[in-house]
C-alpha cells in the first residue's frame, strides 16, 4: 500500500557480490514468474555488474525493474575499471545505489564523492538511492543525526530538483548483514529527521528506505512507521521467496 502523502513503497534488493550466471537464472526466473501489485510497489534488484544484462532481460516486461551497486561519477572517457551512467542506463538499469557503507569503507568513498555519483546518475536518467547510515561506534556516541546530516549535505548540495528525485536508504552500519535490526521505533527517528533535512518543496514525496537485516518476518512492523517507504534488502533478498514476502509486507 502506499504510504502517507502518497508516498508509493520501494523494496530493492541488493544481491551485492553474490550470484554466477546459473544461480543467477534461477532466481530471476523465480522473481519473473511472481505476481507484484505494481500501483501499490515498485520493485527493483541491483546486480553486480557482469549480469545487468542477464537481468534486465529475463525481467523484461515484469513489474521488477534493474539496477547497479555503483557507478563512476564520470562520463566516457579514460577511466579505466569504471562503468558510467549511461553505460548502466543502457543495459536497461532504473536504479542504482550510491554510497552503500560496504562502498564507503572498503573503497574510501567521501560524502562528496557519493554526491557526485548520484548527479551522474540522474543526468543519465537514473534514481539514484543514496545509502547513508551511521557505524556502532557512532550510535553508541549519540551521533546518529549528526552523522546522516554530514552524509546528506552534499547531496542536498546538488539542488531542490535533484533531491525531489532520488531516494535516500537509510542503513545503520551496525544493522547490515548482522541480523541486528532497527527498531520500527528507533529507524523512524531517524527517518523523520532525515526527511526534515531535505529542506525541499518536495520532500514529503521523497522515498526513505530502511535497510538493515530486513526480512519476512519484521518487514510489515517497519513499513507500518509513517516515514518508512520501503527497504533496501541485502541477505534476505538474494532468496526469492524471502524478498518476495518482504514485497507482498
Ligand atoms: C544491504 O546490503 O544494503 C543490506 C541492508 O544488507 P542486509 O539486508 O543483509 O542487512
Amino acid at each position: 500500500m502506499s504510504g502517507v502523502l502518497g508516498r508509493k513503497r520501494l523494496v530493492i534488493g541488493n544481491w551485492k557480490m553474490h550470484g554466477l550466471v546459473a544461480e543467477n537464472a534461477a532466481r530471476l526466473t523465480a522473481l519473473s514468474a511472481a505476481t507484484v501489485d505494481s500501483s501499490a510497489v515498485d520493485v527493483a534488484v541491483c546486480v553486480p555488474f557482469p549480469y545487468l544484462l542477464q537481468a534486465s532481460q529475463a525481467l523484461q516486461g515484469t513489474a521488477i525493474g534493474v539496477g547497479a551497486q555503483d557507478v563512476s561519477p564520470h562520463g566516457p572517457g579514460a577511466h579505466t575499471g569504471d562503468v558510467s551512467a549511461a553505460m548502466l542506463a543502457d543495459t536497461g538499469c532504473q536504479y542504482v545505489l550510491v554510497g552503500h557503507s560496504e562502498r564507503r569503507a572498503t573503497h574510501a568513498e567521501t560524502d562528496q564523492a557519493v554526491a557526485d555519483k548520484a548527479r551522474a546518475a540522474l543526468a543519465a536518467g537514473l534514481t539514484p538511492v543514496v545509502c547513508i547510515g551511521e557505524t556502532l561506534a557512532e550510535q553508541k556516541a549519540g551521533h546518529t543525526l549528526g552523522v546522516v546530516s554530514r552524509q546528506l549535505a552534499p547531496v542536498l548540495a546538488l539542488g531542490t530538483q535533484a533531491v525531489n528525485q532520488l531516494v535516500i536508504a537509510y542503513e545503520p552500519v551496525w544493522a547490515i548483514g548482522t541480523g541486528h535490526t532497527a527498531t520500527p521505533d528507533q529507524a523512524q527517528q531517524v527517518h523523520e529527521a532525515i526527511r526534515a533535512s531535505l529542506h525541499t518543496a518536495d520532500a514529503g514525496q521523497v522515498r526513505v528506505l530502511y535497510g538493515g537485516s530486513v526480512n519476512a518476518d519484521n518487514a510489515a512492523s517497519l513499513f507500518a512507521m509513517p516515514d518508512i517507504d520501503g527497504a533496501l534488502v541485502g541477505g534476505a533478498s538474494l532468496k526469492a521467496p524471502d524478498f518476495l514476502s518482504i514485497v507482498a509486507a
